[in-house]
């Protein structure tokens, strides 16, 4: 095995964007929140699980006084697709009224699960609330999305964050998972 081969990427048909370009651009989105935020320093929440790679990124790239809490959410169970049925899992520890606040998502298809969190966390009076999605699959949505990492396109895909029945998460890269694996979960 050579040392910079990653067994692991074996089970991909292709590989979308590999570690370096993933750097590149969350440094660009870094760089850019830090830019539009200067003046009122964010609470990022992050959605777990798939959030934690990106957001581990991202955070070291805002040089600001952010603050960072976490929320669960889950649609998908371990299929690869919605179950359409959205439920929080985990809560915020924070309050986040009167904060400005960016909420930190891996990916963002149907759009089911943003909007059903983004209406949970209005009732709770934040001064602003923002997207940052790693990877939006869709064309463009009725949801306002602030900042996007990449489109993606409409494949059921994993790595840097994003899973299938919770394995992949651990891929430096983000492809799209071979079919014979999807369909012998
Ligand atoms: P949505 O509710 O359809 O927008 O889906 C958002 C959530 O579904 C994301 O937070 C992911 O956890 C999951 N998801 C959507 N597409 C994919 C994919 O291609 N691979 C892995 N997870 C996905």
């Amino acid at each position: 095995m050579k040392a910079s081969h990653f067994v692991l990427a074996d089970d991909l048909s292709s590989v979308l964007f590999d570690a370096s370009t993933i750097a590149t651009r969350v440094r660009e989105l870094g760089v850019e929140i830090a830019r539009d935020y200067a003046d009122h320093p964010p609470l990022l929440v992050g959605i777990l699980c798939g959030c934690f790679p990106f957001l581990a990124d991202l955070v070291r790239v805002i040089d600001l006084p952010i603050e960072i809490d976490f929320i669960g959410v889950s649609s998908y169970g371990d299929d690869t697709v919605s179950s359409g049925v959205v439920r929080t899992t985990k809560d915020l520890e924070r309050t986040i009224e009167g904060r400005h606040v960016l909420v930190v998502e891996d990916i963002v298809d149907t759009g089911l699960t943003i909007r059903y969190l983004l209406e949970n966390l209005r009732t709770r009076r934040p001064a602003s609330i923002e997207v940052c999605s790693l990877l939006h699959k869709h064309g463009p949505t009725a949801l306002p999305i602030r900042y996007v990492g990449f489109e993606c396109p409409d494949e059921f895909v994993v790595g840097y964050g994003l899973d299938f029945a919770g394995k992949y998460r651990n891929l430096p890269m983000i492809g799209a998972l071979r079919p014979d694996l999807r369909a012998s979960k």
